[in-house]
């Protein structure tokens, strides 16, 4: 047996869909498209520039990278601690994804 990602539920094996809650299964190596982006680099990026969101540049989300910029310029310096804490969500998430949905491998 196998429990549900989204609503717990136990599974057959074989299930292909979640009888309860409708969630996919996935299976290892099936239908996970992965970035060629590197989240270590990411995060590590972002621990070091986080204050000029080089991280979020990198990952390709400009948006947060922007805000982030624009946030320790305002603060002068002191929001760039958000830069650096998210580095380490970064580095410490294993599903942290690109801009474009797709999982970044270490
Ligand atoms: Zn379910």
């Amino acid at each position: 047996m196998k429990y549900c990602e989204n609503c717990g539920k136990e599974c057959q094996d074989n299930a292909q869909f979640c009888d309860k809650c409708g969630q996919k299964f996935i299976y290892q190596g099936e239908n996970i498209e992965y970035s060629s982006k590197s989240r270590l680099a990411c995060g590590l990026l972002q621990i070091f520039l986080g204050s000029l969101g080089v991280g979020r540049f990198y990952s390709g989300h400009t948006k947060i990278a922007i805000a982030q910029l624009l946030v320790s310029i305002f603060t002068f310096g002191v929001g760039s601690i958000w830069g650096f804490i998210d580095g380490i969500v970064i580095l410490t998430d294993e599903k942290f994804t690109d801009s474009q949905g797709k999982i970044m491998k270490m």
